[in-house]
């Protein structure tokens, strides 16, 4: 019998840097699945359906809730996200390692199902540095920025309940650190 794939849960305030941190992980460890979640927010400019989220409308997340196709699921900013179960669990039933990169209330229901997985909290160097980041990225309105930045100092309280706190005041660093805390080769 093959060994089960490792799950590993990468949280923190929207801006912080997990999508970066993600991408070099990706493209550095190919024997990393990131599993692609649903959402019912719309696409930013230049996001694919099926490569970065898929894309739903609210009907259609409902139905995968009701079926409980979801591992987990959250609202964020008034839009609906959620984690596909049925594959999460073949890739890592198949040995393969697999990163879920979700927001605070999906962390907490990872941990319940889940409470093998290791727990990465990504924190900002401090929050005024979180907000040049969110409005450097250009993605959002001025209602959303507020929004993501009260959620932020929410998630931020909460970063004592994971297994490690990364802060990424310099990005390769914080890169080094998840790469040593989920066991994967640095080169
Ligand atoms: P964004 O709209 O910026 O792409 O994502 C907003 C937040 O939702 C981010 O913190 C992101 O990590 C989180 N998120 C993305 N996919 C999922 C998911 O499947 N489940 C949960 N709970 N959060 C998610």
């Amino acid at each position: 019998m093959s060994s089960l794939g490792n799950l590993t849960v990468l949280t923190g305030p929207s801006g912080v840097g997990k999508g970066t941190i993600v991408r070099k992980i990706l493209d550095k460890h190919s024997d990393v699945w990131l599993s692609i979640s649903a959402t019912t927010r719309h696409p930013r400019a230049g996001e694919i359906d099926g490569q970065h989220y898929f894309f739903l409308e609210q009907k259609e997340f409902q139905k995968i809730i009701d079926s409980g196709g979801f591992l987990e699921w959250a609202s964020f900013s008034n839009n609906c996200y959620g984690t596909p179960q049925k594959i999460v669990k073949e890739k890592i039933e198949k040995g393969t390692n697999v990163l879920l990169e979700i927001e605070l209330e999906g962390a907490r229901q990872i941990r319940n199902s889940f409470p093998e997985a290791l727990q990465i909290f990504l924190a900002p160097p401090n929050l005024s540095e979180l907000e040049k980041r969110i409005r450097g990225r250009g993605t959002e309105t001025e209602s959303s920025i507020k929004d993501r930045l009260a959620i932020a100092k929410k998630e931020i309280i909460a970063k004592k309940e994971f297994d490690a706190v990364v802060i990424n005041d310099d990005i390769d660093k914080a890169f080094r650190e998840i790469e040593g805390l989920m066991g994967l080769k640095s080169s």
